[in-house]
């Protein structure tokens, strides 16, 4: 099968012919339809510090991706072939405490497909059956493909207090825009995002912000939406600095901060005024809640108050990786697609 390898400790991809995979009794062969390119793949791509601390090449890179079930494992009793499915990319052990306490998110023992082992940038891959998400008909496999994101999105805004909130969404990434449809499907009251860029900021608009607005401009927006007192949550998704800072100051006293943005170096924070004396609860955010969010994601997709579509602005072949990461290092495409199949 054709599938993109992360071959050797150097930057780039290879298209390439590879075996497809072998699956044990409980795994799912999945015949990959869409497959949605993220940072992290730009970051294996670069085979930047993170990068070559973490993964070990050779392997199939790519973590998001929808498809059709091709074969099951003779252990497996609820998965089919022909079923419509995406998946959690996140293997965890199912043993541990994290996991037997419903916290399997944070499994210390979590493998990532397309960083620890081979991912969805390919024609087929194997997912253990446990991971596999069925799509609802009305689902198409572009959406089923992005619905890791989305489920950052979910988990960033729904472990917080939506509903009649005014929100602040700091970074109109894919994964911004899609919480700014989040929280106004989930009834915030006015949903206030910032970005550096203008292309992302009018993706804002259509995606349903209230106002979105340059980080300059932030503060009186929020001041003035809020009689002074500052946002009820903010969504930190940009992991830039300066964001982090506006963040915990555009908060209001009391409020909440969900952390999703990740930084590429240490921030130095005044923890006395920035967060305690504020009295603020901080939230770090890591991947999707197992499976709660996956079932907040299928949920506001069947709404039909939810419509992440918008967001998706460009379509590569596997052919044509190179181009797909050159759109998303540009800063100015929403959500960067293959399509495989
Ligand atoms: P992204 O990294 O492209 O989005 C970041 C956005 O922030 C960009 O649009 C950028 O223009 C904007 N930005 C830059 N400076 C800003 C400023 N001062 N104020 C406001 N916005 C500013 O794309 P993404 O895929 O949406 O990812 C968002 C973040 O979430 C990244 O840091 C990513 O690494 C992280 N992430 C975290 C998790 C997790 O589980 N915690 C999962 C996926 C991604
Ligand atoms: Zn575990």
């Amino acid at each position: 099968m054709k599938a993109l390898v992360k071959e050797k400790a150097a930057p780039g991809f290879a298209l390439r012919d590879v075996p497809v995979p072998s699956i044990r009794d409980d795994e799912v062969l999945i015949r990959v339809i869409r497959a949605g390119v993220c940072g992290t793949d730009v970051h294996i791509y670069e085979w930047d510090k993170w990068a070559s601390s973490r993964c070990k090449p050779p392997f199939v890179v790519g973590h998001e991706f929808a498809g059709e079930v091709a074969s099951v494992g003779k252990l497996v009793t609820d998965v089919h072939e022909g079923d419509r499915v995406t998946a959690e990319g996140h293997i965890v052990d199912g043993r541990c405490m994290l996991c037997r306490t419903g916290n399997a998110h944070v499994c210390p023992h979590t493998r990532i497909i397309g960083v620890d082992r081979d991912g969805c940038f390919a024609e087929y891959i194997a997912m253990p059956a446990s991971n596999v998400w069925h799509l609802d008909d009305a689902t198409s496999y572009d959406v089923g493909g992005i619905h890791d994101p989305i489920g950052n999105a979910v988990h960033t805004a729904l472990t917080a207090d939506i509903p009649g909130a005014v929100v602040l969404i700091t970074g109109c990434g894919p994964i911004g825009l899609f919480a700014i449809g989040v929280c106004r499907a989930a009834g915030a009251a006015r949903v206030i995002a910032s970005d550096v860029n203008d292309r992302r900021l009018d993706l804002a608009r259509t995606m349903g912000a209230h106002s979105a607005v340059h980080p300059a401009d932030l503060r009186a927006e929020v001041m003035s939406a809020t009689g002074g007192l500052g946002a009820d949550v903010v969504l930190e998704m940009s992991g830039v600095d300066p964001a982090v800072h506006q963040a915990l100051a555009l908060v209001r006293v009391g409020g909440h901060v969900q952390m999703l943005g990740i930084p590429a170096a240490p921030i130095e924070i005044d923890f006395a005024s920035e967060v305690i004396f504020k009295g603020i609860t901080i939230y770090g955010v890591v991947g999707r809640r197992m499976y709660d969010t996956w079932h907040q994601v299928t949920r506001l997709l069947r709404s039909g108050e939810f419509d992440p579509t918008p967001v998706i602005t460009h379509r590569f072949p596997l052919e044509e990786a190179e181009a797909a990461i050159a759109a998303i290092k540009s800063g100015d495409a929403g959500k960067v697609i293959f399509e495989i199949a």
